[in-house]
């Protein structure tokens, strides 16, 4: 009989409790070959380039693997110099080219078709052993799939009933997928609480644990296990007596969270009379429902580039203008901030052919690309004016480090306007335009960006992320990712006060603001919006409801006067559990309760 009751630990990242099969996803399986003819020269010429490069990264990554061989596997190696050899093999390799060339298939298809064709031959082959060396064929078609997919970022996930998916990473993309499909949770060896896996979880309300060690190698598919999202503990094979205790868990927590979402629609005011303004942060149009059915006064952040992931295209200006106009007209008549195209990092475009960069996070991403792809930039700029003609439209562009960039931008946003007037096509000619600081050198310069914008937004993912040189998605240094460092307050402290004396608002949209832990000392530092995960929305709005300005500002002073994030992290952990025990009695974590 096998062990029961194993418990490992993981980063808890969106609440609730599981209970299920898991299924383990490995690395490439299930790829998705989506055929598309090529219609002119150039984009077969851009194929053959694409088929190339993903052939020199699946070389580089056999290569690697056979350097890095552990000496008790050495003897193997000829299996993967095998798999070097079938790669060039003209079979596979010319055969793919010519089907790019003459029959203009995309890389993709005409791959499955060269594929196939010998799959055909090598079922004819009377030698078992020789028929079998089918396998090391596949092998490489998979791999070279996975490249041509851009870094496994692409697996289709689909499955017929119920699972929990155990796997060593899942992008932001693969998570979207999740939406009405019969996934329960998700469990990963990598990422943090504020990779956009985590915050694309928490928007789907489906619990997950990330940065748990070897979770591939110790849960197995099939087996039945517990995830306990709120704590961070995953339990495989459990007892009779653990399966009831977590059953009244799951009911109690989800008794607890339907009691809060009740309060989701009174407005957050202060004990002492002051009104807060609480938005929330989608990603795609049909999370908008969610925004309203926890109560949001607006949308603080809307996440664009998920519907480019989505795609898998560059969407076109009518399509970009009718998704904005959907969102805008349904919330209606509340504010729709929507920031332009935030694409690197973590998030990548795989129509857009970039070469694979050391450091995404600090490489060309967001307001960089977008300054760099002016057309798609221009298009993206053109759909937000159409859709503010229908509604309250914000816009504001991120990783700002600049005042040359913010001035870049609001030149092209002019031109745009230009054009769309000459077009006879109505916007609003005030729309505002606001800066997201998250980025150090936005800080210093707030003083003279908020000269140059109407309003700041602090994202504070990427703020904690660049100010402590803590990669976000990276779990070896999760435990470091402090979101009351010293060093992070008296930047929100800065940046606030710099958005006061220009006279904007300053709102704050990043994963810090829908946490009930940090709220109390955010109000405290001067921030007047939050903009959170929708499914946040009601515990914060408790938490305003039961506190004060005054008491608020108190917290935040006392917390300035502190040197090290330990102190500060205590002080306010144990005043939170003073005054909110019911709040946090599920762990200190809710940040989507
Ligand atoms: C942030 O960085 O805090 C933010 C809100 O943007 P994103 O998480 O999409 O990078
Ligand atoms: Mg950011």
């Amino acid at each position: 009989m096998s062990l029961q009751n194993i418990i490992l630990e993981g980063i808890p990242v969106s609440p609730g409790i599981i209970l299920g099969r898991a299924k383990v996803l490995r690395g490439r399986e299930g790829y998705q070959v989506s055929p598309r003819l090529l219609y002119t020269e150039d984009e077969v010429a851009q194929e053959l380039q694409r088929l190339r490069r993903a052939v020199d990264q699946t070389a580089g990554e056999l290569t690697n693997h056979l350097a890095e061989l552990p000496s008790e596997l050495k003897e193997h190696s000829h299996i993967l110099e095998t798999h070097l050899i079938i790669l060039r093999d003209p079979m596979i390799f010319q055969e793919t080219q010519r089907l790019i060339r003459e029959q203009h298939l995309n890389s993709e298809k005409a791959l499955y078709q060269a594929y196939h064709k010998i799959k055909e031959l090598f079922q004819n082959i009377q030698d078992p052993y020789i028929r079998a060396r089918i396998q090391d064929v596949e092998e490489v078609y998979r791999r070279l799939l996975g490249h041509l997919a851009g870094n496994a970022s692409n697996r289709t996930l689909s499955f017929s009933e119920p699972v929990i998916i155990i796997a060593k990473d899942l992008s932001p993309n693969e998570t979207t997928q999740m939406s009405g499909s019969p996934v329960l949770g998700f469990v990963t060896e990598r990422g943090g609480r504020t990779s956009h896996t985590a915050i694309i979880a928490q928007s789907l309300e489906i619990p997950a644990v990330v940065g748990l060690d070897n979770a591939t190698l110790e849960i197995g598919s099939g087996e039945t296990i517990i995830v306990d999202g709120l704590t961070g503990r995953v339990i495989l094979n459990p007892d009779a007596q653990t399966l009831k205790k977590y059953e009244a868990r799951k009911k109690e927590f989800e008794t607890f969270r339907a009691e809060v979402a009740q309060g989701s629609a009174l407005p957050a005011v202060t004990t002492d009379g002051h009104a807060q303004r609480i938005y929330a942060n989608i990603e795609l149009p049909e999370e908008v429902s969610l925004a309203l059915k926890y109560g949001a006064d607006g949308i603080g952040l809307y996440r664009t580039e998920f519907l480019y992931l989505r795609l898998r295209q560059l969407p076109s200006e009518e399509n970009l203008f009718e998704n904005y106009k959907a969102v805008v007209e349904a919330m209606a008549p509340r504010e729709v901030t929507i920031r332009t195209l935030d694409i690197g990092g973590d998030k990548f475009l795989s129509p857009l052919q970039y070469p694979m960069e050391m450091n995404p996070a600090l490489g060309l991403r967001a307001i960089r690309f977008s300054l760099k792809e002016q057309n798609i930039f221009r298009t993206q700029l053109k759909a937000i004016l159409r859709a503010s003609a229908f509604g309250r439209i914000r816009v504001m562009f991120p990783l700002i480090s600049s005042v040359r960039e913010i001035r870049e931008a609001r030149g092209l946003l002019e031109e745009v306007k230009k054009e769309l007037k000459s077009q006879d096509l109505a916007f609003n000619e005030r729309l505002p335009v606001g800066a997201m600081i998250e980025v150090p050198a936005a800080v210093t310069l707030a003083s003279l960006l908020a000269q140059e914008v109407d309003f700041f937004s602090i994202g504070t993912n990427d703020l904690i992320q660049y100010a402590l040189a803590i990669d976000r998605v990276n779990k070896q240094v999760a435990d470091m990712y402090q979101p009351l460092h010293p060093a992070v307050m008296r930047m929100i402290r800065d940046v606030v006060q710099a958005g006061r004396a220009a006279r904007i608002s300053v709102s704050m949209c990043g994963e810090m603001a829908g946490d009930p832990l940090y709220l109390p000392v955010l109000l405290g530092l001067g921030v007047e919006e939050f903009s959170m995960n929708a499914t946040a929305i009601p515990v914060i709005k408790r938490v305003i409801r039961m506190i004060s300005l005054k008491e608020a500002r108190e917290i935040a002073r006392q917390a300035l006067r502190k040197a090290t994030v330990e102190e500060i992290n205590d002080s306010v952990i144990q005043d939170m559990d003073r005054r909110f025990p019911e709040i946090f009695r599920f762990g200190r974590h809710l940040a989507a309760l």
